[in-house]
């Protein structure tokens, strides 16, 4: 586990990262689950941290992929915690669905061979889970934390900003894995880039994704640099 800032830390799950927001009111809150099976590596991680998964007090899905959502239903039922989404992960993860829209691959021949390893046999269920609270666009949670509603990528997908730290969790809104570049797939690479522009608007400083490592200064103004 990797500390971000004061108040946010990176579980690296493989190929996925989660994070975990630490408040001193709130408490701890998972913030995605990694693929099926990352429950224990999560609890090791955090154990190794000094950390008691115990404290973890909900968990936010940023979207319905498998590699976010594969362990909420076994980490919600283990720690009896809710699960908080937007409203379309919501009907998407309740059917037991990471998604139901055509996905398009972003260009270049790195990305297909993401896609044809993790992605198209990555499973085309979850284990569904329940979610007991919906988020919306512009709620700013206690705690400090912006929900920023940013589809494209997928359907109901969220960005979180910590604003008392200036990071944005941006999930895949795109990814910085060997630079900062379009995620794998999306539904809809237009509205993802909108998205993009509609969080790097926001003021933050650093920025962490599902897939690669933190951007660590300037994160808002690189993110619209690259993508406006
Ligand atoms: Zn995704
Ligand atoms: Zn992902």
């Amino acid at each position: 586990m990797k500390k971000i800032t004061s108040h946010l830390y990176q579980l690296s799950l493989g190929f996925v990262n989660a994070f975990l927001i630490e408040d001193d009111e709130q408490g701890l809150t998972l913030v995605d689950t990694g693929t099926p099976g990352s429950l224990p590596k999560i609890f090791a991680q955090m154990e190794k941290a000094g950390k008691d998964p115990r404290d973890i007090r909900r968990i936010i899905v940023t979207h319905a992929h498998t590699d976010h959502t594969g362990s909420a239903a076994a980490i919600s039922k283990e720690l009896d915690i809710p699960v908080w989404a937007h409203a379309d992960t919501a009907r998407l993860v309740e059917r037991g669905l990471p998604g139901d829209a055509a996905l398009h691959v972003s260009p270049g021949l790195l990305n297909q061979v993401i896609y044809q390893l993790f992605i198209r046999r990555g499973g085309s269920t979850i284990d569904p889970f329940t979610i007991t609270r919906l988020l919306n666009d512009g709620e700013v949670l206690p705690g400090g934390v912006r929900v920023i509603y940013t589809p494209g990528h997928s359907a109901g997908h969220l960005a979180l900003l910590l604003q008392t730290d200036r990071v944005l969790i941006a999930a895949d809104i795109c990814a910085n894995a060997a630079g900062l570049h379009w995620r794998t797939v999306y539904e809809d690479r237009e509205l993802g880039r909108q998205s993009i522009l509609k969080a790097a608007a926001f003021d933050f400083d650093m920025a962490v994704f599902g897939h690669g490592g933190p951007l660590t200064s300037a994160a808002n103004t690189r993110l619209h640099a690259k993508f406006a």
